[in-house]
């Protein structure tokens, strides 16, 4: 990181200058964001800029790349991944959910996906899946009526018998005593 800018960089970035991608990268203070040189957004003000050498320089010191030029190409940060394969799990645990079709639609390697997300958030993207499903049968039963066997279904689990026992078994209750003891807990017995 410099403190002056060279004017050669400077022109570059005002020009969106493709011939110095990869030469450098530039950062924007009050955005947050890092680009390449030939970045089509609008020209930044030059006294928040910040000149860095690689991706990984400009990421160490906080920022992150930006969603138009893509200075790291296809290759995003470890806990931005991992907060899109989440994103993914929770728009998808509905249905049957491989670890294939994770990665298919997250760009990876189901190993190394598996790998990385483990990293930066202690659970396998299997184990994932499961908390969300389980969250979601848990907050239908205190916040419903909608049937049991519904329940099981919207949540990716349409074998009843096998909901019902993975249910008790990551809750210690069946679906219908869990709904018991805690639906509507205003109105629970003294
Ligand atoms: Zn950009």
């Amino acid at each position: 990181m410099m403190d002056q800018i060279p004017d050669v960089q400077w022109q570059a970035i005002l020009q969106n200058d493709a011939a110095y991608d990869h030469q450098f990268y530039y950062a924007v203070k009050t955005t947050g964001i890092f680009c390449r040189p030939s970045c089509k957004s609008k020209p930044p003000n030059k006294d928040n800029v910040s000149v860095f050498q690689n991706a990984d320089e400009a990421l160490n010191a906080g920022y992150r790349p930006c969603k138009r030029c893509k200075p790291m190409g296809q290759r995003l940060p470890d806990a931005e991944w991992a907060e899109q394969i989440s994103r993914f799990i929770e728009g998808n645990y509905q249905h049957p959910i491989s670890l294939q079709m994770i990665a298919d639609t997250c760009h990876g390697s189901p190993y190394h996906l598996h790998r990385i997300y483990k990293r930066v958030t202690g659970i396998t993207p299997g184990e994932y899946v499961q908390r969300t499903r389980l969250e979601k049968a848990k907050e239908s039963l205190c916040k419903s009526d909608i049937a049991i066997s519904t329940i099981a279904g919207r949540v990716g689990m349409p074998n009843i018998p096998y909901f019902v026992t993975w249910f008790k078994k990551s809750t210690g209750f069946t679906p219908a005593a869990y709904r018991k003891t805690y639906r509507n807990p205003l109105k629970k017995e003294v």
